[in-house]
């Protein structure tokens, strides 16, 4: 048992591919490997995937029971593997996510190489990356080798391209009191944290060949949560892996179950998937319905002229049509409601065009000032980064000009941005 390998893979709501994943495993060109198959509380039909491996004895199945509202205070794989490396008892660790499959022969030739390097603790190998679409259709791949010895492997190694030995990583808790660093800052790159502690101690050394083939889907967390930022505008429509879609409104998640969504003419168009843990992040208020309103949306009075912006659960006069375009409001997407709807909404300040003192943004507009962009809320300017604002799937070409004596008016609040980590 003495050179076993422990396989820790990480697995949430990927059925289809995990199958695969757990499939190549038993597909190893040598039997000397446990499996510990970290499972992130994911739906049954991935469960029932999981119970059709566990007769083989090398195989351990372990449910983190995690409640979605818990998901986003960690990140969730690193906890998952730091609990699999506590438990397991390889003298090799690697790696492996329910969207990678590895090459037959890829323990084989990692565990030869610290058979001749035997004073090396790292290795890392090729990898070929898949793009593909919701169909697993593959519209670009690529392939990474491994050539040099990284003294900094951070963002440039694969979670799934690597083995080590637990004598290093024993060394890294050690040093840090934990294995992996399961703060959720690191929900995007938690390897790369990982690997920069393993490069403290040691560089990682490349080992020649293609080892696994990596697939991004489109709903990987890499993926979704791109220029996503945190905490999320208020007026935005998100959903998560599921199809139930909800709107983000005073930083509560609220339902809007398909009739209401038809009912108040949401475009399909402005639904941002954005990564389960950050949905789950959000209390859930009340689902949205006809005498729960949504704000931030505009209504008409069914059969009469007025035209009303809802905001903090009043109703304000868009008294005319020049205030209407003036805030890019769009005129394809207005709910005609019945009067006794309306009457039942309680009155908010008339919009206007002009910014005197007092003046009252709509929320969830997009001005520009000076080459820059910036998102109303509660009356301040929120400076956002144009990629933040194109996934969010704001119509920056429509950005409201804001002349400076109007932009000084306001007070700014928190920027929404978006920051890729790097080490
Ligand atoms: N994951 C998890 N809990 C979650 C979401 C994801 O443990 O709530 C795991 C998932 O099984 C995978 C890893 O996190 O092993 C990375 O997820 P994904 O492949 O979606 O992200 P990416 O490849 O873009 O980093
Ligand atoms: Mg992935």
């Amino acid at each position: 048992m003495s050179d076993m390998v422990t396989i820790i893979l990480t697995s949430y709501n990927k059925p289809k591919l995990l199958e695969q994943s757990l499939q190549s495993v038993l597909n190893q060109t040598i039997p000397n490997w446990e499996l510990w198959i970290m499972d992130d509380n994911s739906n049954k039909q991935t469960q029932d995937v999981i119970q059709t491996f566990l007769d083989d004895k090398r195989i351990t199945y372990l449910n983190s029971k995690v409640k979605d509202e818990e998901r986003y205070k960690k990140t969730r794989y690193a906890t998952l593997i730091n609990q699999a490396l506590s438990l397991s008892s390889g003298k090799y660790i690697t790696y492996l996510t329910d969207d990678t499959t590895y090459f037959s022969n890829r323990l084989q030739a990692m565990t030869e190489y610290f058979h001749e390097n035997p004073s090396r603790n790292i290795v890392y190998g090729g990898q070929l990356l898949r793009y593909v679409d919701g169909n697993l259709n593959v519209f670009y791949e690529s392939k990474i080798a491994a050539k040099e010895k990284l003294k900094n492997a951070s963002n440039k190694v694969d979670h799934c391209s690597v083995m080590h030995t637990r004598q290093i990583a024993e060394n890294v808790y050690s040093k840090y009191g934990s294995y992996w660093n399961d703060d959720p800052i690191f929900w995007h790159n938690a390897d790369a944290e990982f690997w920069s502690r393993l490069t403290e101690i040691e560089p990682f050394y490349p080992i020649d060949g293609i080892f696994e083939i990596a697939l991004k889907t489109p709903s990987s967390f890499q993926v979704l949560n791109r220029h996503v930022p945190d905490p999320l505008p208020n007026g935005i429509l998100v959903r998560g892996l599921t199809k139930e879609v909800y709107l983000i409104d005073n930083q509560k998640k609220r339902l809007i179950s398909e009739k209401w969504f038809n009912y108040f003419q949401y475009p399909t168009s402005k639904i941002i998937q954005i990564p389960d843990p950050l949905l789950f992040k959000y209390q859930t208020g009340i689902p949205i319905n006809e005498s729960d309103l949504p704000n931030q949306l505009v209504i008409k009075e069914d059969g009469g002229r007025n035209y009303y912006f809802i905001q903090e659960n009043k109703k304000r006069k868009v008294p005319n049509p020049q205030v209407f375009e003036f805030y890019s409001f769009n005129q394809s997407h207005v709910p005609e409601l019945p009067k006794k709807m309306i009457d039942s909404i309680p009155p908010g300040r008339v919009l206007s065009t002009e910014m005197t003192p007092h003046h009252l943004l709509p929320d969830g507009r997009l001005f520009s000032y000076k080459q820059e962009l910036y998102l109303s809320q509660k009356n301040r300017l929120h400076l956002i980064d144009v990629n933040v604002a194109l996934k969010l799937k704001f119509n920056v070409r429509d950005a409201i000009e804001l002349k400076e004596k109007d932009f000084k008016r306001f007070k700014q609040g928190n920027p929404f941005h978006w920051e890729f980590k790097t080490y």
